[in-house]
């Protein structure tokens, strides 16, 4: 990938400071989200629904069948081993595709099926016969409109009569063409170029827009005004289609503003808890003594693995060279890695090639490896205030209904300021952190 504006991911990082916290941007968490999953995220909670008019049925399918697609389209489907719709899927699919159309607006976590649902809901709204551009969909980044495209590509497999281009860096169309494509998966920016610039394709003939991963979009500067700017050159009636992993209140105004009396779909994310956590505190001198107490614990890792968290790089970078000094086997993940060492990172540990994964903040959240059965924090998590940041710790810690397994965290302390901060986790928990004398491992559960 070659990296030419300002458009793009930073390959490198967020940064280059190594003393800052680090962290990824929303971009960048969100491709490696989708990178490393190795499939569906089921969720036990119920869709929420809401709409103007609740006495319009709404439906619900269980099947791919159900939907009356094109048969290349189902085809398609059963391809990418999908067997049966994912609960977002169920309710989604059946809107995305109603005659007339209807305006969605869908929320749920990476990994639920969104971008399954929208793309097969793309691919089956063209008209091959028409030769323009008629369904536009906006990605954040390059690399997500890359992914999305693929996922259309491998689910078009059986219907060849389908064209689409990307509206992306590295894209160019000449001055006075005219795109015959029936599909554009762009950026914003390459997008209002190619539309209001240079008029290679008409915003007046789109019919499906869809919006993706709009909280990324609101992330990345300047990107949501483009899409306002794209969003106010459409005709009426264009349907709308707005997804999002998470629902805050700039999300949410943002897709008011775009998406005209939508039905909303929701599914909660199905929250961590401390449930089958049992947490200790280690007291310890100093960096040396977390070392030491790192080490006491490591010994006692019999099965499973353990995964201890960094405030900067550059401590995770001294703990990983002096634990591999002394013949340990770990990996390092963070912030300095590109996409591509970051899944191999992250590949080796699931396979236990490593027992023992050194990170930064990066991934708070989705690290979901299941044989890790040991949490430390090496440094508790605080936020830019220097408070403890208890989202934070519970993404570290805390396992979903799916791994319902016991767990280990372990705290090290080393200041009275780090005392302060594991007891405010306490209290806000309400679950005690009990004390873990780390010259003796044994008493550990
Ligand atoms: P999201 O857009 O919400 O992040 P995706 O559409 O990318 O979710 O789907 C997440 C993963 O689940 C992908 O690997 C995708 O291929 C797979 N997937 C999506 N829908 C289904 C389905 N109905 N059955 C099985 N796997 C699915």
């Amino acid at each position: 990938v070659t990296i030419s504006n300002g458009e793009n991911l930073n390959h490198g990082g967020a940064s280059n400071d190594e003393e800052a916290p680090d962290k990824f941007s929303p971009a960048e968490a969100s491709l490696l989200a989708k990178v490393i999953r190795k499939g569906l995220v089921v969720n036990k909670n119920d869709i929420e629904i809401q709409r103007k008019d609740p006495k319009s049925p709404l439906y619900s399918v269980k099947s791919f069948e159900a939907l009356n697609l094109n048969p290349n389209l189902l085809k398609g489907v059963y391809e990418l081993g999908f067997n049966a719709p994912s609960k977002i899927q169920e309710t989604a699919l059946p809107t995305l595709l109603a005659d007339p159309p209807q305006n969605l607006i869908a929320q749920s976590q990476s990994g639920t099926g969104k971008t399954a649902a929208f793309v097969l809901a793309m691919l089956s709204r063209v008209d091959a016969t028409k030769k323009h551009p008629q369904v536009l969909c906006l990605s954040p980044t390059y690399e997500l409109a890359i992914q999305t495209g693929e996922v259309a590509a491998h689910m078009a497999k059986f219907c060849p009569e389908i064209e689409m281009k990307f509206a992306v860096r590295g894209e160019e169309v000449g001055r006075g063409a005219k795109l015959s494509e029936h599909i554009i998966i762009g950026t914003p920016g390459k997008v209002l170029d190619w539309s209001l610039k240079y008029r290679v394709f008409d915003l007046k003939q789109i019919s499906v827009f869809v919006l993706d991963e709009a909280d990324v979009m609101i992330a990345q500067q300047g990107h949501q005004d483009q899409c306002i700017k794209i969003h106010k050159n459409l005709a009426e009636p264009c349907q709308m289609m707005f997804f999002s992993a998470t629902y805050d209140q700039e999300v949410m105004e943002f897709a008011e503003h775009i998406v005209k009396n939508p039905i909303t779909i929701r599914l909660k994310r199905e929250e961590e808890s401390l449930d089958n956590i049992e947490q200790y505190y280690v007291k310890c001198g100093n960096q040396q003594e977390k070392y030491n107490a790192v080490l006491n614990i490591y010994g006692t890792v019999g099965v499973g693995q353990a995964i201890i968290f960094c405030h900067t790089r550059r401590t995770a970078a001294w703990l990983s060279e002096k634990m591999s000094k002394e013949g340990n086997a770990v990996a390092v993940l963070s912030g300095d890695l590109t996409v591509e060492q970051r899944i191999n990172v992250l590949d080796r540990f699931r396979q236990g090639t490593e027992k023992v994964l050194i990170t930064t903040n990066v991934l708070s959240r989705g690290i979901d490896v299941e044989q890790v059965t040991i949490v430390v924090n090496f440094d508790l998590p605080i936020d830019v205030h220097g408070k403890a940041d208890c989202d934070t710790y519970l993404h570290r810690i805390g396992r979903t209904g799916r791994f319902g397994k016991r767990g280990i965290a372990i705290n090290l302390i080393d200041s009275p300021e780090s005392m302060n901060i594991c007891q405010s986790i306490e209290r806000h928990f309400n679950r005690k952190i009990k004390y873990l004398n780390a010259e003796d491992s044994d008493e550990i559960e």
